[in-house]
């Protein structure tokens, strides 16, 4: 029997929509009934920045969460420690600015549109241990040490030489992945559209377009496979 495709996703901005306030980001329940369908035909996992344990309680034990960008809660070190305190010190008191998370802290400004050249600033300040990842309307800080989602991507899909491997994401770390991964013949990279990010070549779709290019990519469409 041939091996089952392997569909990997983003969470925000990809299965849920973005909103203004992150912790209120919500799959829907069309999308949430989707993704039970095609996980019976693929084999799925979700992977994004955020705590898988997030994620988990809105899709169900069965979904398959990769959090963190495919990273274990015991990369936190030191340097990041620092720089979160400064950006607390500095901006913590805007509401919505500051997210704090297991490996490191995310700096938002899309409340907050005055704030970001201050942030571009401050991201700047981020010395050699720490890895910045620019997202839509806001600077993601990891200790360098750690994995993107790219590299993720490449472990998982040098695991899976044998299955169809699908990713979807609409990030700028998505795209690193969608277009370092395009050498390997296996992989389907898309990116959802979006003002905030742009495509550099790579296929893109719109968020409504999502589960018909999925259900097509687990078919084998060829028009859709090639990305
Ligand atoms: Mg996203």
């Amino acid at each position: 029997m041939k091996k089952k495709p392997l569909v990997i996703l983003d969470f925000d901005g990809t299965l849920a929509p973005i909103v203004s306030d992150p912790e209120n980001a919500r799959i829907d329940a069309e999308n949430l009934e989707n993704l039970q369908k095609v996980s019976k035909e693929a084999k799925v996992a979700i992977l994004t920045g955020r705590p898988a344990s997030f994620v988990k309680r809105q899709v169900g034990p069965k979904i398959r969460v990769l959090g963190l960008h495919g990273n274990k809660t015991d990369a936190m070190d030191q340097g990041i420690e620092g720089l979160k305190k400064r950006a607390i010190r500095l901006f913590g008191k805007n509401q919505g600015v500051v997210e704090e998370k297991p490996l490191g802290f995310a700096l938002h400004y899309r409340n907050a549109p005055t704030l970001k050249r201050s942030l571009a600033r401050f991201a700047k300040t981020a010395g050699k241990g720490i890895r910045v990842l620019k997202g839509r309307k806001a600077f993601e800080f990891l200790p360098a040490s750690v994995r993107v989602k790219a590299e993720t991507l490449e472990s998982i899909v040098k695991r899976n030489p044998k299955r169809r491997v699908l990713f979807i994401g609409d990030d700028n770390s998505d795209l690193e992945g969608i277009l370092r991964m395009q050498k390997y013949p296996n992989f389907t990279g898309v990116l959802v559209k979006s003002r905030e990010v742009s495509p550099k070549g790579a296929k893109t779709i719109s968020r409504s377009e999502l589960f018909s290019f999925i259900e097509n990519f687990i078919s084998g469409n060829p028009n859709e496979e090639k990305a």
